[in-house]
This record gives C-alpha cells, structure tokens and sequence, in this order.
C-alpha cells in the first residue's frame, strides 16, 4: 500500500517536471487556441485600407526607450514584452532603435494633408480628375492616414543599428541582415509580427500564440483573422 503511494507522488512528480520542461523550451503554439480567439479583443484591432481608423482610439500610453538611443510611445500593455524583446536582442549582441510608435491620427492627417496640397501647388490641378489623381499618388507615397495602425500604438517600427548603419533609408533589404533578421526571428515569440514582408521593420503587437500561428503558417494578419472567422462559422 505504501508502496503504491509512493509510485504515485513519484509519477506525478515526473509528469510535473516534464510539464515544465516542456513549457520552458516551448516555441509551440497552441493551433487550436490560435484560432479561438476574441476578435473584439484589442490585439487584434484590424487597420487597412478597408478598415481606416476614423477618430483617435483612447488607450494608456506608456513611453519605452531602445537600446540604440531613440524613445517612442505605446500602448502601454504592450510595454513589457517590447522591454522583455528588446532584451533578448541585447543579449544576442543586438542594440535595436525605435524609429517610431504611437502616432495620433490628427498628426498623420496634417502629414497627408500637407503632401496632398504640396503635390496639388506643383501640379497646378485646377480640375476634380486631376485633384484625384494627385490623391492617388499621395497615397501611394503616403498610406491614407485612417488605414495606418500607428494610432493604435501596437505598431513599432524598428530596426537593429548594425542593419540601420548599413541601410539607413529602411529599404527592404535590412531583412538580409544578421541583426534583423534575428529581430524578425525572435519577435514572434514576445507577440510581434511583421506586418507586411516589404516593411521588415514594421512589427505589430498580437500577443504570442497568435505570433507564432501567423508567422509558422505564413499569414497575413487578414489571412489569420480570415481563419478566426471560419472558425467561428463552424460553432
Ligand atoms: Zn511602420
């Protein structure tokens, strides 16, 4: 009888230990729980060109420095794994800049607004087609400022100095550097995705397991919240 007992608190022993083990060396990701997520949770705050932010979202901002010597705000419950990432790079060797955060929707109009009317003076539009045109450009060069998450403050732009020393004008190709691409490795695994493959250094905040379920299945954010809503369907 004592015996068995003793088999029993060490088997369960065991199973923690190996629990544990398990959850210490996890890059996992729980594929069902991926899916299940609230969409209406702040995480997932969608922002493009078919879903422009139309007036300033109120959230507690909270500034956070880089380790390359620049300061930007956001939302402040994304604070402590943007600290815990910035960390894990200073201790791969990696200094990252923050080039920019949080971006209240009335200072991104003023910036198209400003680049909408500089372009409209040079072109001397004096017609509506000609005025839409000149928009177009614009907002190709400029993205229409509703359809830029920066006003959420989950987005972060930024970028290692060596890959900033090397291509200071953020082209793509700071992706083939050593540096970043561990930022664009390691990031998932504190929440952060690149939200699209032409800006390496864009990273948005959606918590780990959805990270990680968007980057090893290749998504899109779309493409990942496309899911979630079949998902749901099925219910
Ligand atoms: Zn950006």
């Amino acid at each position: 009888m004592k015996k068995n007992i003793l088999f029993v608190i060490l088997g369960a022993m065991i199973a923690l230990l190996v629990a544990v083990f398990i959850n210490l060396n996890s890059n996992t990701v729980d594929n069902k729980k991926a899916l299940n997520v609230n969409l209406s949770n702040w995480k997932y705050y969608l922002v493009n060109e078919n879903n422009p932010i139309t007036s300033e979202i109120t959230f507690k901002k909270a500034s956070i420095a880089g380790t390359g010597g620049s300061t930007i705000k956001v939302d402040s419950r994304i604070k402590k794994p943007l600290q815990n990432l910035l960390n894990a790079a200073s201790k791969a060797g990696y200094k990252v800049s923050l080039i920019s955060g949080y971006q209240s929707l009335a200072s991104q109009d003023a910036t198209y607004n400003q680049a909408l009317q500089k372009a409209s003076l040079k072109e001397a539009v004096t017609d509506l087609a000609g005025m839409q045109k000149i928009i177009e450009k614009v907002r190709k060069e400029i993205i229409n400022p509703g359809a830029n998450e920066y006003p959420t403050g989950l987005a972060v732009d930024m970028a290692t100095v060596a890959a900033l020393d090397k291509y200071p004008n953020l082209s793509t190709k700071i992706a083939d550097t050593k540096s970043q691409q561990w930022l664009i490795k390691n990031a998932p695994n504190y929440g952060f995705i690149v939200r699209q493959k032409n800006q390496p250094w864009h990273f948005r905040y959606v918590g780990i397991n959805s990270a990680r379920y968007i980057t090893n299945n290749d998504l899109t954010l779309e493409e990942y919240i496309g899911r979630v809503q079949q998902e749901e369907k099925k219910k």
